[in-house]
């Protein structure tokens, strides 16, 4: 089920969520077709065509009310670009957000979004995600919103990519949306940690061969090894993850050897 913009059905669609089971995302964008692959392609496509999460598009260039269909304006004080309106931008939150949706302007000037605040949003029946263009918002809608979000500290040209980042961190953290969701559990920054190194066939690449822990067939090895690689990897490329780590005394003796051996090899 798919809504681009349009006033009239917007309003028909508000959704009561004491019927649905579905997560809801509601996307506020000028360029809806950004999204056309998203919606077709693997686990999120999969997701979309079994109901388990509807993802519906608004055009805030439907709720423009000039004859030229303006969203934007010069901004106040001068510079260059231009700032989206906040009228245009407040009148079509409250004509498309469903009630218990929670709203997310996005912005590089906002909070930083982590695994953590998709685990938190995947407990929601649905949010609701704000996509700038141009210079971004009027400043005056952050009043209007429950949360002003970044994906990182780096510039794109629009909310877009960035509303894709959070759908897809969110929606594959629904029950059944990843096959096996065994494999959530051990993902990097899922514990804090980033994740162990992985290995397929073959056991030889070009000379590099398979850790010989991992075909010992030993479990308990095989997760001594995971944890202890898991640790190192975070240590040598997020040091600042690792202090938040309690160690044991052996997993921290351990890595504090194996970081003297790699400095050792790099210098
Ligand atoms: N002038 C603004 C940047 C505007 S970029 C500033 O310096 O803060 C245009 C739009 O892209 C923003 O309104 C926002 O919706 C989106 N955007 C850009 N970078 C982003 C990021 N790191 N995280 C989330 N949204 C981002």
């Amino acid at each position: 089920m798919w809504t681009i913009g349009a006033v009239p059905d917007a309003i028909e669609n508000k959704p009561d969520f004491s019927a649905a089971s579905a997560f809801r995302f509601d996307v506020l964008t000028l360029f809806p077709a950004l999204f056309d692959g998203l919606k077709q392609e693997s686990l999120l496509g999969k997701a979309l065509q079994t109901g388990i999460v509807e993802l519906h598009l608004h055009n805030w260039r439907s709720f423009a009310t000039d004859k030229h269909r303006t969203v934007d304006d010069a901004p106040f004080g001068g510079g260059a670009g231009l700032v989206l309106k906040p009228d245009i931008v407040v009148n079509c939150l409250r004509a498309v957000k469903p009630m218990n949706s929670k709203s997310i302007l996005l912005s590089p000037a906002g909070n930083l979004f982590t695994q953590q605040t998709a685990i938190a949003w995947s407990k929601l029946a649905g949010i609701t995600l704000l996509c700038g263009r141009y210079e971004g918002f009027d400043a005056r809608v952050d009043d209007h919103v429950d949360e002003v979000v970044s994906i990182g500290d780096f510039v794109l040209n629009g909310g877009e990519v960035a509303a894709m980042a959070i759908i897809e961190s969110v929606a594959r953290l629904l029950p059944g949306v990843i096959g096996n969701s065994a494999s959530l559990h051990e993902e990097s920054h899922q514990a804090g940690l980033l994740e162990y190194p992985q290995y397929t066939h073959p056991r030889d690449f070009e000379g590099a061969e398979v850790p010989p822990a991992l075909l010992s067939g030993h479990h308990a090895q095989i997760a001594q090894w995971r944890h202890r690689q898991a640790l190192l990897r975070t240590a040598l490329r997020r040091p600042e993850l690792v202090n938040h780590q309690t160690l044991s005394a052996k997993d921290a003796a351990w890595l504090t050897a194996e970081l003297a051996i790699s400095r050792a090899n790099t210098d």
